[in-house]
């Protein structure tokens, strides 16, 4: 088991690590603060890991709520189902909620402990790679709003994350994929020697090996815990964290959200940043050559869908709430492992290598 530190003064936590983690029982109930304990995640994740986790608990008082499963439950509705459970069976300001599941589970138990009693402590068991990499690290947690996504929510850290590789045995593999997405934006805005690992790697994560897992999952979360511990509140660098998605959301948006997995937009998305640096002048063709390769090994999309218009997806871009005043940012590379962020642009470049990327 590894274990890394999310350094945030009084509220930092720990990341364990490992294959089979919850063998050990201590990594759970160490942060777990009286008997109360409320159990929050879905029905496709609670067949297959709920009575793991109920059983590390056989000492606590125990609510379990099951949320229907998917994006489109990520809203106040099925929030309350959570403050239902906590009010009926009298969870008082000393209990601690536990997420088991993807980024939709955490992000709505994180908002639920963030909000119930003005905050409780909550743990995270992230059970996506998505999840494990991005969304359990970081302490933003909320839901949609039907005029947007993640749109209500609160800064709220948990008190411990547990990541248990055995999990994702039972993953989709486009979920796995999606994962990697991220995993690979890591290396690419900011840890170039952690990209050559991933290009000599991607098949063996592809193939779920968990030391392999382990490693990238780490040196993903290091990264995060990284800019997390410098911008919690994205005021600059935690922007960096958005390489590939203002392309990325358009690509979504313009689909119909889930038709394109949040990672599979983000990986053409990473691709487009990727050509659009080496029109900046700042990638080399091979070095574009080199990220379209590692997002292809693991069976990302590269190219923007063809149905897509150059228009459409300036527009989309245009009302992302990642752009500022008028001007659009982009996180671009200046070298494979270099991100920054610039509004520099020429509107003309940026046409082209999007009508390149439609074709
Ligand atoms: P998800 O939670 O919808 O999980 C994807 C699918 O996999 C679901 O059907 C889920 O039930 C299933 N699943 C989960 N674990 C499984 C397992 N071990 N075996 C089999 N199936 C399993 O999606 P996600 O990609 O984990 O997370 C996406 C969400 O995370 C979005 O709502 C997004 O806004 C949010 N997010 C938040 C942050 C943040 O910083 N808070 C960052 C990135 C994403
Ligand atoms: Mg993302």
């Amino acid at each position: 088991m590894q274990t890394l530190h999310v350094e945030l003064g009084d509220r930092s936590y720990p990341i364990h690590i490992g294959a089979d983690l919850l063998q050990n029982t201590k990594l759970l109930t160490a942060h777990i603060k009286s008997r109360q304990v409320c159990i929050v995640t879905n029905d496709t994740v609670a067949p297959l890991y709920l009575p793991a986790i109920q059983s590390a608990l056989t000492e606590y008082d125990v609510s379990v709520v099951i949320l229907p499963d998917g994006e489109a439950h990520k809203h106040w509705q099925t929030l309350n189902r959570i403050f239902d459970q906590l009010l009926a069976d009298r969870h008082n300001r000393n209990t601690t909620l536990v997420a088991l599941g993807g980024g939709v589970v955490g992000d709505m138990t994180g908002f639920a402990a963030a909000s119930y009693q003005r905050s409780v402590n909550f743990i995270q068991i992230p059970t996506t790679l998505l999840s494990q990499v991005d969304s359990s690290v970081g302490g933003k947690t909320g839901i949609n709003h039907p005029l947007g996504k993640n749109m209500i929510g609160a800064f709220h850290q948990p008190k411990a994350v547990l990541i248990d590789t055995l999990m994702l045995t039972s993953l989709p593999a486009r979920e796995v994929s999606a994962g990697l997405a991220e995993v690979i934006k890591y290396g690419l805005l900011g840890d170039a020697e952690f990209l050559t690992w991933l290009t000599d790697h991607m098949d063996r994560l592809m193939a779920l090996e968990h030391s392999d897992l382990a490693y990238a999952i780490a040196r993903s979360c290091e990264t995060k815990a990284r800019i997390v511990a410098a911008d919690e509140r994205e005021g600059g660098m935690r922007a960096l964290l958005n390489l590939g998605h203002t392309f990325g959301h358009a690509i979504e948006t313009q689909m119909g959200y889930g038709t394109w997995l949040h990672g599979e937009a983000v990986g053409a998305g990473m691709a487009i940043a990727a050509e659009l640096s080496q029109a900046m002048g700042w990638l080399s063709s091979r070095d574009v050559t080199q990220v379209r390769d590692i997002l292809q090994r693991a069976a990302l999309p590269v190219d923007a869908p063809d149905t897509m218009t150059v228009d459409q997806f300036i527009g989309h871009m245009q009302v992302d709430k990642k752009v500022l005043t008028g001007r659009m940012r982009f996180v671009l590379l200046r070298a494979l492992g270099q991100a920054v962020i610039t509004e520099d642009v020429p509107d003309a470049m940026l046409r082209e290598v999007l009508a390149n990327s439609i074709a």
